[in-house]
């Protein structure tokens, strides 16, 4: 339906690694060879035209991103990727926390919102503690509410994990986490292509994501804060951009967000992640989601029909994605004659190896969807699955 959007689908390829990073709509590929052609500038400098439209641009890319997930401009600092922004926070934090503090994360984690923290947490003598899942792939919320306390300062958790798709309970983990006087940190790198993502009903303190997961250009991240939580943390960067005053003796910082945006920052890249959204924005969640919904039961549905699979977590939980292993053959293997066949899925740890450790797996095979994903998709890849699953026995 709205595979004619993306250029690339002119090949003769079946990409079912979004969860990895997502495929780029023709809008953002015009809008992009637009801006360099007649636009470009350097932003908050230069006093020429060219230089005021770009600074009004990013400007209003902010803007909208801020729209986007209910913020506001003063809320969005623009980083190189949800692993910057969460790594922004985390090392601010790492001047923050004290001995006796904590941080909670789950250990469904992205290694992005895992060894930030784990290093935060080293740096700074603080204690780094991990809350479980259940076998079904559902956090594990008895466990949160063990591990949380009075010493938490801040809970970081994914809205979606990459690996096993399962939309986390994030309004509860808020409310108790709040509760106790914690911050919330949410990693909305998988969930905010495929549902909405609203930071005023979810009431997180902070929200990382990446541009390219969202159809938008690699080399943008976004990372949302509550004003009070910014004006809080110190700045990640040092450089042009970010100052108020530079003398020999001391420097007095921006605001936030410009305290965070040390040098030129990806001008291109933030015009275009606004773009991005807008298309997504006009297509609609409901769409989406009604349209994801129906491939992951088709996909599910083929896939319980061969004997062997092992699915990471409950697959009636999952959210355009599924992780799983088949009895007996290495995921590599498999991979290399799906790859063969030019079905491109991820193999491996997906940057998540407390997870695997938990189910005692070293590797899975992802299979994961974007808006451009179709029913001969899924139709494609079960046939080569089945084929690679022949080849091996
Ligand atoms: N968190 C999650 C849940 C992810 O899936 C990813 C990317 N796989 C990241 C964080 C890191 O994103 P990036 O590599 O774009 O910074």
């Amino acid at each position: 339906m709205f595979k004619k959007d993306f250029p690339i689908f002119s090949q003769k390829i079946t990409y079912l690694d979004s969860a990895a990073t997502t495929q780029k709509p023709k809008v953002l590929l015009n809008q992009t060879d637009t801006f360099y052609k007649k636009d470009y500038s350097n932003v908050h400098r230069g006093t020429c035209g060219l230089a005021n439209q770009a600074t009004s641009m990013y400007e209003q890319a902010r803007e909208k991103v801020a729209n986007f997930i209910g913020g506001e401009s003063k809320n969005i600092v623009f980083t190189k990727g949800a692993t910057e922004a969460i790594n922004l926070v985390a090392a601010g934090y790492a001047q923050i926390l004290k001995p006796e503090d904590e941080v909670l994360v789950s250990i469904a984690e992205h290694h992005a919102n895992f060894v930030s923290w784990q290093q935060a947490c080293l740096k700074s003598g603080a204690t780094f503690k991990v809350f479980n899942i259940l076998p079904d792939g559902r956090l594990d919320m008895d466990d949160f509410k063990a591990k949380l306390t009075d010493k938490t300062k801040i809970v970081a958790v994914a809205h979606v994990s990459n690996v096993l798709g399962v939309i986390n309970p994030v309004k509860e983990i808020v409310e108790l986490a709040h509760e106790k006087g914690a911050k919330v940190l949410l990693d909305a790198s998988q969930s905010i292509s495929h549902l909405p993502v609203d930071v005023n009903d979810l009431a997180v303190d902070y929200l990382a994501f990446s541009g390219h997961k969202v159809y938008g250009p690699t080399g943008i991240g976004v990372l949302y804060g509550k004003i009070e939580c910014l004006n809080e943390l110190p700045p990640y960067q040092f450089g042009g951009d970010m100052i108020d005053e530079v003398t020999q003796e001391k420097t007095t910082f921006a605001l936030a967000p410009a305290k965070f945006e040390a040098g030129t920052p990806p001008i291109t890249q933030a015009i275009g992640l606004a773009v991005s959204l807008e298309y997504l924005k006009k297509i609609g969640f409901d769409k989406i989601q009604k349209h994801e919904k129906a491939l992951m039961k088709t996909l599910i549905k083929g896939l319980k029909e061969i004997p062997n699979i092992q699915f990471l977590g409950d697959p009636k939980y999952k959210t355009a994605l599924v992780s799983f292993n088949m009895a007996g053959i290495h995921p590599n293997d498999l991979g290399f004659i799906l790859a063969k066949e030019n079905v491109c899925v991820r193999i491996g740890h997906h940057c998540a190896m407390p997870l695997h450790n938990y189910f005692k797996m070293a590797a899975s095979l992802r299979v994961s969807f974007g808006l451009y994903n179709t029913k001969e998709d899924v139709q494609t890849f079960l046939k080569a699955f089945h084929k690679a699953i022949g080849f091996f026995k």
